[in-house]
């Protein structure tokens, strides 16, 4: 393996799950993050999950813990880096920002990822001063278990640089998913949000209910989850940004009739999984009723 010192950038809810993930698998890792007490709690609050999913000993998650050190210094942070992931807020500035400063910083040898759900490597690239060693390697929220790692170019990223990246994603335990072309979503989003919007769009134009919805997809094609069941496990909040997002962008009518239905019940606490009720109540949803799929 190419790789020996990792750097990622911005250690919240998912650069702290590949900053473990990565030291876990042998990696010297280091965590920058301009507060890098908080990003050092986020990540030894990983203990529990990894303990019940990956059965992990106490000695097997500290061992990953003594390869992580932490700071909110960059120039400390990539001084031998030997790749780099930036995941740092869905906020074009503030990536802007980054990979200026990091480029100057970064030594010669040092490739760059962003691990963007929303933006294209090309909107990125134009920042960095190594085209060639640039792409985007995306994780899924609760990495050690959701494993997979789609990884993407531009047409300036070197083939070399592309396998090394696909070599690395093996060696932390991530399945690949090499894309050949750039495509906003990656290959994920672009199937999953048009699914649950078409499920929203039958649930808004009164064609049939969400709990109606998802019986007729899990019966049909033995899915044990409906587009509403994750719906509610995204959290209602995130749904109505990626519909307001949609309905800015396209302007067609039903993204806005979806996102106000969404809002209504936002406003009246009912968010999801997290609020204890969206389109399902929780703790007891509906859908574990052993009979939910038999009437
Ligand atoms: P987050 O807000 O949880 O974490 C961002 C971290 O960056 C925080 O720890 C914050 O302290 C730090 N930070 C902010 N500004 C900084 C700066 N200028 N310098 C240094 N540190 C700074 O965000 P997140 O949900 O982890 O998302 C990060 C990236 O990962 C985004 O690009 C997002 O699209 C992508 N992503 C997120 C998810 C997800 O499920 N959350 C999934 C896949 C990809």
């Amino acid at each position: 393996m190419a790789f020996q010192n990792v750097t990622i950038a911005g250690t919240g809810v998912l650069g702290s799950q590949i900053a473990y993930q990565t030291a876990l698998n042998g990696f010297n890792v280091t965590a920058y993050d301009r507060n890098p007490d908080t990003a050092k709690k986020r990540v030894s609050a990983l203990k529990t999950s990894y303990q019940n999913d990956l059965g992990l000993s106490d000695d097997e998650f500290n061992a990953g813990l003594s390869r992580l050190s932490f700071t909110a210094d960059l120039a400390e942070a990539v001084k031998d880096a030997d790749y780099v992931i930036e995941a740092l807020p869905e906020n074009l500035e503030i990536k802007e920002e980054f990979y200026k400063q990091l480029s100057k910083l970064a030594p010669e040898k040092t490739i760059f990822a962003g691990n963007s759900s929303t933006m294209v490597p090309s909107q990125l690239v134009k920042f960095v001063d190594r085209p060639a060693k640039f792409l985007h390697m995306h994780f899924a929220n609760k990495i050690w278990k959701c494993n997979v790692a789609e990884i993407m170019g531009t047409e300036q990223t070197d083939p070399a640089v592309f396998q090394e990246v696909v070599d690395f994603a093996h060696a932390i335990k991530m399945v690949p998913i090499p894309l050949h072309k750039e495509q906003p979503g990656y290959v994920l989003n672009s199937l999953l949000i048009p699914f649950v919007i078409s499920a929203m769009a039958l649930w808004v134009k009164g064609v049939a209910d969400p709990q109606t919805v998802d019986k007729d997809w899990m019966i049909s094609t033995g899915s044990p989850v409906g587009p509403f069941m994750m719906l509610d496990d995204v959290g209602l909040r995130t749904v109505w940004n990626i519909v307001t997002n949609l309905y800015e962008s396209r302007h067609q009518e039903i993204f806005k009739v979806i996102a106000d239905r969404l809002k209504e019940m936002i406003d009246a606490g009912h968010e999801g999984l997290e609020s204890g009720q969206g389109f399902y109540h929780y703790p007891n949803p509906e859908f574990a009723d052993p009979d939910f799929l038999k009437k």
